[in-house]
């Protein structure tokens, strides 16, 4: 038997392993059964460039736990190794890789070690993370005689022909007592699951009793979107990401060169305000899985999508550093923008009723999208819907007939403003509700979209629902004087079936006073800067009032009236301030007296 140590410079290859990869033990059933299944590709690659022939296509890995002989089993029918082929691949491999790994990584931080370790070809050696003594029993596609390999902790192997029958490898690991917690077979098919769920040939499980397949070799990314319904998708979601719920939408991406990746990412129902909103995104590499969170590609605008992507562009020892600096990944994060934008299109277009069940949920992570990104909104702009009054959703264009300019009238406050609303809704026009905290500031970014377009709350425009009308200077002095406000400017417009009088606060005015209000938390000035009174014309009392203004006896009857318009004018408009309040009762006072006397 041929015997050998992997180094004399290398002796310490094993516990520099086991150090740089103590975190992340569980990553040794991923490289051994990737490997066996790289194993099978590259048997069926020969295959199909006919360069052999295989009896059988019954492709298959099998992972044995025996817990009395405190031993995991990988074995595969794919490709096999000769006897030099082992010396070159494992024996040689490992010992450039080695002392690579060694040079380039002993002396420094933990910062590093996040999968490294299959940069240099190291991966076979994971294994002694948690065995002491590894067996390999391999026979090569091409009749070769078989070879059977030992290896102990410390690098020490021997070599020699060995038994196997069969083509393909088997390895078997001898798990050191700390570690044998791995024979649970619970534990054990939990982790294989989570790496290798989707690997492309069965992998069976088995601890003695009947063997069971763990995987899915044929992951939904991988196959053709056109052939696959909405329920399978649903369906996908809900086992891996296991919820209950369906996903708002997804968004199927096969990204051919340059970036080369596929995946699908779910919208998922959105549970409440508790819910973490890390995304969760777990990445593929050849259905290998690499890494679960990976926050990196999923646009920080939406940050609940969940899904799976697939890239082979990137190494299957991607770091979390690495993934944070890769110009690649930015690449796909914009990619996937742009899907999901083009997704919410595609809905809005072929199923309008199914686009306005979902947009409620979906609508604040899309307006704050459009904020963020320029080119989403370019994209998702026409699909924008608003809410009216009556719940009937509208995109600006469909409120405005088409056109691009205009005027779209919105209520913040459903309740508060109702009579304004319903002066609205009698002249036929449309009145939108906006009422979230972030509409204020998504209108204002629409604004500066589309310079002809503008958004008027509705008492900021009340005398646009008519004519306007004559000025009448004695009624005007008569309101300075009530409201005590000798600047208080006053217009007059006919307004059909409308109050007195309204009050109107111009729109930029207004919108100042807010953002003063939210900067200073709550407190900003009670009352609008430049409130403005409408007296409406067309209103019989006002006519009643202003002909009554001619007659000097009546004087006092005038003042009581003009004082109960202004009075009635805010109080439909933002509610009384203090002193108007006690005002306010004062008259209410005074008129009851003379109905009631
Ligand atoms: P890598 O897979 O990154 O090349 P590894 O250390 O995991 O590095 O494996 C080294 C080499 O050993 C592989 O490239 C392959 O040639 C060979 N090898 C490992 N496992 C098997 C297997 N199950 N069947 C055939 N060859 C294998």
């Amino acid at each position: 038997m041929e015997k050998g140590s992997l180094s004399v410079q290398t002796e310490n290859i094993f516990p520099v392993i086991k150090r740089w990869l103590y975190s992340d033990k569980d990553i040794f059933i991923r490289e051994a059964v990737s490997n066996a299944a790289d194993a099978i590709t590259k048997l069926r690659r020969l295959v199909s460039l006919a360069q052999t022939e295989v009896g059988d296509d019954n492709f298959r890995i099998d992972v044995t736990l025996n817990r009395d002989a405190k031993t995991i089993t990988i074995a595969d029918n794919g490709i096999g190794m000769t006897r030099e082929e082992v010396e070159r691949y494992i024996n040689q491999i490992a010992l450039s890789g080695a002392l690579d790994f060694i040079s380039k990584y002993e002396g420094e931080g933990d910062a590093s070690k996040e999968g490294i370790i299959g940069h240099f070809g190291l991966g076979f050696y994971s294994v002694f993370m948690v065995s002491d003594r590894v067996e390999m029993k391999t026979r090569s596609y091409t009749g070769a005689p078989a070879v059977y390999w030992v290896c102990d902790e410390n690098g020490r192997y021997e070599m020699a022909e060995g038994d196997k029958a069969s083509r393909g490898t088997e390895i078997i690991l001898h798990v050191t007592e700390d570690e044998l917690g791995y024979l649970d077979t619970g534990r054990f098919r939990g982790i294989l699951a989570k790496y290798c769920g989707f690997m492309p040939y069965p992998i069976y499980l088995s601890d003695g009793g009947e063997a069971e397949q763990v995987n899915d070799t044929e992951p939904l990314w991988q196959k053709n979107p056109s052939e696959l319904t909405d329920d399978q998708y649903a369906a996908f979601y809900k086992k891996v990401f296991a919820d209950y719920a369906d996903p708002l939408f997804y968004v199927h991406i096969n990204a051919d060169y340059p970036l080369n990746f596929k995946g699908i990412l779910y919208f998922p129902k959105p549970k409440g305000v508790y819910e973490p909103v890390e995304p969760v995104v777990k990445l593929f590499y050849n259905s290998v899985f690499v890494a679960d969170n990976i926050k990196e590609v999923v646009p920080d605008f939406i940050p609940c999508l969940r899904g799976v992507l697939d890239c082979p562009e990137l190494p299957l020892n991607v770091s979390r550093s690495y993934l944070q600096s890769d110009a690649y990944v930015r690449k796909v994060a914009a990619h996937i923008v742009k899907k999901v934008a083009d997704k919410l299109c595609a809905l809005y277009n072929k199923d309008r009723a199914g686009f306005e069940r979902i947009w409620g949920d979906i609508r604040p992570y899309i307006e704050y999208g459009c904020m963020r990104d320029e080119k989403f909104y370019e994209r998702v702009k026409d699909v924008m819907l608003f809410k009216d009054t009556d719940g009937s959703f509208v995109t600006v264009s469909e409120y405005l007939d088409g056109a691009t300019e205009g005027t779209v009238y919105y209520a913040s406050e459903g309740e508060k403003q109702g009579y304004y609303i319903s002066l609205y809704k009698e002249k036929g026009r449309r009145v939108l509700l906006l009422d979230k905290l972030m509409d204020a500031q998504f209108i204002q970014f629409i604004e500066s979209k589309n310079n002809k377009l503008k958004f008027a709350r509705v008492d900021a425009d009340v005398d646009a629902l008519g004519e306007k009308a004559e000025d009448n200077a004695d009624l005007t002095a008569l309101f300075r004087k009530v409201s005590g406000r000798e600047d208080l400017t006053v217009h007059y417009a006919s307004v059909e079936g409308g109050a007195p009088a309204f009050i109107r606060v111009s729109e930029e005015s207004r919108r100042m006073a807010d953002m003063l209000r939210m900067y200073a938390r709550g407190e900003g000035p009670e009352v609008p800067v430049g409130e403005e009174l409408v007296v409406n014309s067309k209103n019989v009392r006002v006519a009643a009032l202003s002909a009554a203004l001619s007659d000097e006896s009546r004087e006092g009857v005038c003042e009581l009236a003009a004082k109960q318009i202004y009075l009635s004018a805010l109080l439909l408009s933002r509610g009384l301030t203090e002193q108007e309040q006690t005002a306010f009762a004062e008259l209410s006072d005074r008129l009851l007296g003379q109905l009631i006397p």
